[in-house]
Parts: structure tokens; C-alpha cells; sequence
């Protein structure tokens, strides 16, 4: 991985979008701060389409989508996409049906049957299409829990997902690469060749790797925990929030010395 202040003046002008993750990419711990908030401002002014990709609920987006300064939010790990259409809340959420839900329900009652040691994560009850079980957050799981946990979810047919806080069980097909390239076709009608080539993907973890695989460029923080095969390009010296920001001081540095060559110079 090279270093984020390592990219180029044309990748960095190149960009039309920036992909971001919330839990210890964004978050630290959860929590945002001012410099991670501040950095979304500059990257907004810069020009960049920001879209929040994360595995938290879809209730979380609609808030988030109201409130900060992005264009939208891919939530629940790709299934969810929600945005605001002339101010109002547009979400489309094609596997929130009743069966499904009723059928994913059924799941996860057999896996807290077979592992009664799982807690629920405390956002479950805003979700639409996934069940989360809290493996990082507020309780901690061992990893060889988890994994039996997610064989007993698939051989009962789920899939699952594992951030850093939550193990997601689920019943819908998306990832998160697949959900962003759906937001961007959607919104901005981009197809899937220019998404991968014009969006850049910061993240942290394993829940992460659709879109380190699909995404041109791609960034991890300095708290990048996923597996080896992940090859993110660029990395930060710093951890979550504050590596959020130095890759944002990056991005916009560069575009601003791309738009002013005289500051690429040294004039
Ligand atoms: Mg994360």
C-alpha cells in the first residue's frame, strides 16, 4: 500500500465521488469527531460526491442523509440506498419484504437457539433487511464464536457479514459494492465502468472488502483489519476519524494543486 499523500495530482482530479465507511473509519469508536465531520465540509467543497457505505441500520441513514453534508447513504451492507429526492427522503429497500423478513426472523431464532451467548447489537430495530448480532461494539466475541456463528447461519441458508462491531445475518444478495454502484447508477446515472474508475472507497474491515475489490481507488485507515487477500491502494498513518480527515487533507490538496498548477509548483 502506498501512502495517501503518495496519490497523483490526475487520480485525485479524477474523482467525482468519495465512498466512505462509518464504524473506526469515520467513527472512532462510534463516535464522530469535529475533525471527521470537518473533513466531510472540505471534501464537499471540493466538489466530491460523498456516500456513505456502511453496515449500520437504514433508520441510521435516514437521519444521516437529513443532516450531514453528503449526498446519500448505502446502509444494512448494500441492501438499503437512501437520499433525499427535492428535500424529501427517497429509500428503496427491494428485500424488505414481509416474507423475507418473517423468513430471516425464523434464522436468526435458531442461531440464538444454538448460541444463546450472542447479544443482539442495540440498533437492530432500525433495520429493514438484516439481524445483527453485537460481536465488537459494546460486547466482545471471540473470533472462533463468530465463525461458528456464520456456519450455522449459512447452513441454514443466510448469508452474513462481520465489521468490526456487528455480525449481520441476512437474506438479501447485496454487498456493499453492489449497493454503491446501484446509488450511483441511480442518482447520478453513472455506469458500473465509470463508478469504479471515478469513486474512491476509504475503510476498515472485512464488511468493507466488496468495495476494496470493485473501487479503483481505495484507502484504508491506519486501523485496517481486514484479510490479506484486501489490497486496499493507499493507506493513512493515522486511525479512523483522524485518518478519515488525513485522507481528506490528501485528496484535497491534490485537486486544489491540479486546479492551481502554480501550487503544485512550489510557486
Ligand atoms: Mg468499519
Amino acid at each position: 500500500m502506498k501512502h495517501i499523500s503518495e496519490i497523483s495530482i490526475d487520480e485525485a482530479c479524477g474523482l467525482r465521488a468519495l465512498l466512505f465507511d462509518l464504524d473506526d473509519t469515520l467513527l472512532d469508536h462510534g463516535k464522530l469527531t469535529e475533525a471527521a465531520y470537518s473533513a466531510l465540509f472540505r471534501l464537499k467543497e471540493s466538489g466530491l460526491v460523498l456516500v456513505a457505505v456502511t453496515g449500520r441500520p437504514s433508520g441510521w441513514a435516514e437521519i444521516l442523509v437529513r443532516q450531514w453534508p453528503i449526498d446519500g447513504a448505502v446502509s444494512e451492507n448494500g441492501a438499503v440506498l437512501c437520499s433525499l429526492v427535492d428535500g424529501r427522503l427517497d429509500i428503496v429497500a427491494d428485500g424488505a419484504d414481509a416474507a423475507r423478513r418473517s423468513a430471516l426472523l425464523e434464522v436468526v431464532a435458531t442461531i440464538r437457539a444454538r448460541h444463546p451467548e450472542l447479544v443482539p447489537s442495540d440498533d437492530v430495530e432500525a433495520r429493514r433487511t438484516d439481524f445483527t448480532f453485537d460481536v465488537g461494539e459494546h460486547d466482545h466475541v471471540g473470533a472462533t464464536v463468530v465463525a461458528r456463528v456464520c456456519a450455522t447461519a449459512r447452513a441454514l441458508g443466510a448469508r452474513t457479514t462481520v465489521s468490526s462491531v456487528h455480525l449481520h445475518v441476512t437474506l438479501d444478495g447485496s454487498d456493499k459494492a453492489s449497493g454503491a454502484l446501484r446509488f450511483l447508477s441511480r442518482c447520478f446515472g453513472w455506469d458500473p465502468t465509470e463508478a469504479v474508475n471515478r469513486a474512491a472507497f476509504i475503510g476498515d474491515s472485512d464488511n468493507d472488502e466488496a468495495c476494496f475489490n470493485a473501487f479503483r481507488t481505495t484507502i484504508a485507515v491506519a486501523n485496517f483489519r481486514g484479510r490479506p487477500t484486501l489490497a486496499p491502494r493507499f493507506s493513512t498513518s493515522e486511525a479512523m476519524g483522524a485518518g478519515f480527515a488525513e485522507a481528506a487533507r490528501a485528496i484535497v490538496s491534490r485537486r486544489n494543486q491540479g486546479r492551481n498548477p502554480s501550487v503544485a509548483n512550489g510557486q
